[in-house]
């Protein structure tokens, strides 16, 4: 029997993670002599929802055991999800779903659906009871819409992997407190096999967050030989509790796949717009770049916030006219912007010509004129020579923007955000899964 054990909505700010549960699964659902087919699955989900405020992550595993197992397999999952989930929090809404065999169609449509825009509740309910074998909602329920997704969604296409390693219970909430060296010998060391350990501007470590869950550190990259290198480079002051790694959509732009006109763009979803920029750049309390982007279907603001820190800087540059492609979140007016792109890419698709017209110099003594008026030439202001028949010179002013893409530093980036590096390194759809040894500790 091949068993999928989707779970989602298992933190909250004041602590846990999902992936925290799945890792402790791996432990125990080897213990009981199930196999794992695949990396756990971190799938990031739609970072636009309203009701999220960090990564917007589900997970699922993807097991195989003999049929008589599956009730002390679900029994186990729940007890791990029921001591480790974060109820105390009101908007904790844990959901499990639990699929046995190939995943149908629908499923996969759904979990594309829960990248891309808001799903529906009531639209997960009717999926699972069609097609699943089980699923667990808790309080209200929400979990089960991240969990389905994490089910439907295999990561077919391109994709990334992250070792995670965890703290003991009794450091969390403590600084973590990892060697700067030894993250940047494996910066150096890895290359390109890696992503987003530093911040460049800053020279930052991004690898720990520094919020009370039982994250120590995260390494992401692109095949799990590099991530388990690299994560067994880093020196921590506090023992490692366990740590796996996981197979993920970050770093592959999953979400922003579809292309939209500005007339079809909706609140808190991811979109990809083309159009030419039609009001010059301007600041807004906060330090946030604003631009007005046109596509002949209407108008957005596009935002590059104060975090995003030199990225403000490429938006900073342009001129009306220019053209460009911009994706990131959609949110809704607020009083000082109207309908907004939060901007997380842009791609500068054809530079506008910047024309300066300048007062022609005089042809007598070669001194600087001054326009006698609309239509009534110029005159020298050193030698006094006029001229009726002398007009402005238009000069071509080198810009300082290229056509390319542009990105947020990686400390602002999104999880799922292509960092650059990446491009051209996509996977291929459908590659064979073969498990890397060691892929999880203990
Ligand atoms: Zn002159």
């Amino acid at each position: 029997m091949i068993l999928h054990i989707g779970i989602d909505d298992t933190d909250s700010l004041e602590g846990g993670c999902t992936t925290y549960i799945a890792a402790l699964l791996v432990e125990r659902l080897i213990n009981l002599g199930v196999r794992f087919i695949d990396y756990p699955n971190l799938v990031r989900l739609n970072p636009n929802v309203p009701w999220k405020t960090r990564g917007n992550g589900a997970v699922c595993l993807r097991v195989e055991a003999d049929q008589s197992m599956e009730d002390l397999i679900v029994g186990c999952v729940m007890d791990v999800v029921e001591e480790n989930g974060w109820f105390e929090d009101v908007k904790t809404e844990p959901g499990i779903v639990f699929h046995i065999g190939d995943v149908p169609e629908a499923l996969k449509l759904f979990a594309e659906e829960a990248v891309h825009g808001l799903v529906s509740l009531e639209y997960a309910k009717s999926l699972i009871e069609r097609h699943c074998a089980m699923a667990l909602g808790y309080k209200g329920m929400r979990g089960l819409i991240g969990a389905l997704a994490a089910v439907g969604n295999q990561l077919e296409g391109d994709h990334t992997y992250e070792l995670l390693a965890y703290r003991r219970p009794e450091n969390r909430g403590r600084p973590r407190r990892l060697s700067l060296s030894s993250i940047l010998e494996m910066d150096h060391v890895m290359g390109s096999e890696t992503f987003n350990n530093l911040d460049p501007e800053t020279l930052r470590p991004l690898i720990a967050p520094h919020g009370p869950d039982p994250v120590l550190f995260g390494v992401r990259g692109e095949s799990p030989e590099a991530v388990h290198r690299a994560g067994m480079m880093i020196e921590a002051e506090e023992p490692i509790e366990r740590w796996v790694i996981f197979r993920t959509n970050q770093g592959t732009d999953a979400h922003l796949g579809g292309v939209s006109r500005i007339s079809d763009l909706r609140p808190h979803t991811p979109v990809v717009v083309s159009g030419v920029v039609s009001s010059p750049p301007r600041v807004i309390p906060g330090g946030h770049m604003i631009f007005t982007l046109e596509d002949g279907t209407g108008r957005v603001e596009c935002a590059a916030y104060e975090p995003t820190g030199r990225f403000r800087e490429v938006v900073r540059s342009l001129i009306p006219g220019d053209e460009v492609r911009a994706s990131g979140g959609v949110r809704e007016g607020d009083g000082i912007t109207g309908l907004t792109i939060n901007l997380e890419k842009l791609e500068i698709l054809r530079l506008k010509d910047l024309i300066l017209l300048l007062n022609p110099a005089c042809p007598v003594c070669g001194g600087s004129m001054e326009s006698m008026g609309r239509g009534k030439g110029f005159r020298c202001r050193r030698c006094d020579f006029k001229d009726r028949g002398l007009r402005k010179r238009a000069v071509r002013l080198e810009r300082d923007l290229k056509p390319g893409v542009y990105l947020p530093p990686p400390r602002a980036m999104r999880h799922l955000t292509k960092p650059l590096q990446r491009y051209g390194r996509e996977k291929r759809p459908n590659q064979p899964i073969k498990l890397h040894q060691p892929w999880h500790w203990p």
